[in-house]
């Protein structure tokens, strides 16, 4: 941000004094500030050139120059009615200016071009290495060198037994579901607070998503509400084949209560980690609790591969058998022998070279994360509006996204993410629940109690840019925006 004082000319000075404040500036003008502290004229190098021409020298001062009405807007006016007035005057910067007349900010052209995004692609300085490496071996195709030692790797971060790399998340939450033997005609339980692609799989095996409300302290999968749908369940003698628990916006869902229960009825919990690689449980890594785990690295992820996945397991058959269903099922001959159907679902070595890059930065994309979320909840402690989603004592978790709550509710929301896009910056609702979604309208919703809490997490709730690549121009854009408007 450019800092009015650094480019104000008074009318005492000299043109030469003038000129050399544009030079300086950067931006190709001064700001011509009277007695009182107002701005009575902007002061271009054309301005001064045509002084010149008038026969002016460069020691004559500025008062010689005409007044000139300057174009000005109200400090409060948002980026996108700067952009506007630019756009109608033709011009690349304008001053904001307060009551009195004073001026408070510049804003230019160039600011408005960088739009502060939620979660961006962040490269780390070993990705185009290893992508090099498939290039100059010519290992293009799926599979690979780098596909076998992005598995190796990944396992060991996360302390697994076994990993198989996909083409995307959803491709792996699909391959869980298949290697539970879930079919037409039986019942998944899932998280209701998630991405339509936890639950999408579900019906691509024609099998029926059940969904199971969050609750309040991690606004994750609620094991009372996954206690009493088991409880219905075992009533209608129709128990679940799988429960696909998600673990939202970085954080681990209470794990330990949710697979008692799960043990319990003898029900396989696939965890959906695709927003929590990085994250952990009680000290265990997010992603590795269930009988099966999931990844994604899609570009918006803590980690990306522009797109991929991870299925994982401990248990080596299971991810064999990922392997062979992921590569078209195909048998071990000679000749192309098909037994059951399979699917074209394997990461390719390129792109497996570039999750290998990022691997070695996730560490530091976790800090990085959680030193944004600290940054907004320390610099906007004081406005009471605002609830950060909240951190259980067993939990450490990625803040992948900063999500908050509203005390306004839906009105809050609203006003917040529409004056964020005026500010050229871009918040999100939190995820809409899988049981408000037409396509899944009439499928069955459990709770812990009368509410719904998943319906107040997304009424009230946003999410924040939160990308490891912000600079720290964009953090305190977003800050200062953010309590301009809630203010
Ligand atoms: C991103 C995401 C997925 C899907 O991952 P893709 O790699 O995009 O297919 C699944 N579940 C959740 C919760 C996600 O956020």
């Amino acid at each position: 941000m450019i800092d009015p004082s650094a480019i104000s000319v008074r009318a005492s000075h000299t043109l030469r004094e003038a000129m050399r404040i544009i030079d300086q500036g950067a931006i190709g003008i001064a700001l011509l500030i009277d007695e009182a502290g107002a701005l009575s004229r902007t002061v271009t190098d054309g301005d001064l050139r045509r002084q010149l021409l008038e026969g002016c020298t460069l020691d004559d001062l500025v008062e010689s120059l005409d007044p000139k009405t300057p174009l000005t807007l109200p400090e409060a006016a948002s980026l996108r009615e700067c952009l506007n007035l630019m756009t109608t005057e033709g011009v690349d910067c304008i001053p904001l200016v307060d009551p009195k007349g004073a001026p408070t900010r510049i804003v230019v052209r160039s600011e408005l071009d960088s739009r502060i995004l939620l979660s961006t692609p962040h490269m780390g300085e070993d990705e185009l290495s290893f992508v090099k490496q498939a290039f100059d071996t010519n290992w293009i195709a799926p599979l690979g060198p780098n596909v076998d030692e992005f598995e190796r790797e990944l396992a060991a971060k996360v302390g697994i037994g076994h990993a198989a790399a996909t083409s995307s998340g959803t491709a792996g939450i699909h391959l869980a579901l298949k290697l539970l033997d879930v079919g037409p005609g039986d019942r998944v339980f899932c998280s209701t607070l998630t991405f339509a692609a936890s639950a999408n799989p579900i019906v691509y095996l024609g099998a029926e998503p059940v969904f199971i409300d969050c609750d309040e302290t991690s606004w994750n999968l609620c094991p009372i509400a996954l206690q009493r749908a088991f409880e219905a369940s075992a009533r209608a003698g129709k128990l679940p084949k799988a429960v696909i628990v998600v673990s939202l916006y970085g954080q681990s869902a209470d794990m330990d209560p949710i697979l008692e229960i799960c043990e319990r009825y003898r029900v396989a919990v696939i965890e959906d980690a695709a927003e929590s690689l990085g994250a952990t449980y009680k000290g265990k890594a997010s992603g590795t609790l269930g009988r099966l785990g999931i990844y994604s690295f899609n570009g918006n992820k803590i980690i990306t591969t522009s797109g991929g996945g991870m299925i994982i397991s401990d248990d080596k058959e299971l991810i064999d058998r990922a392997k062979f269903l992921a590569t078209q099922a195909r048998e071990p001959e000679q000749h192309y022998e098909h037994r059951e159907i399979g699917y074209n679902y394997r990461m390719s070595n390129i792109l497996a070279g570039v999750g290998r890059g990022q691997l070695r930065v996730l560490d530091e994309r976790v800090r990085q994360r959680r030193a944004i979320f600290e940054r907004y909840r320390n610099e906007l402690e004081d406005l009471p509006e605002i609830d950060w989603m909240p951190e259980p004592e067993w939990s450490v978790g990625t803040r992948w996204l900063t999500a908050c709550t509203l005390a306004t509710g839906h009105e809050g929301r609203r006003r917040l993410i529409e004056g964020l896009a005026d500010e050229m910056i871009e918040a999100r609702p939190v995820w809409k629940p899988m049981h408000l979604q037409p396509v899944f309208a009439g499928t069955e919703i459990f709770c812990a109690g009368n509410e719904r809490i998943s319906d107040r997490l997304f009424n009230a709730g946003v999410c924040l840019p939160s990308g490891s690549s912000l600079t720290e121009m964009d953090i305190q854009r977003t800050i200062h925006s953010i309590r301009k408007i809630l203010r």
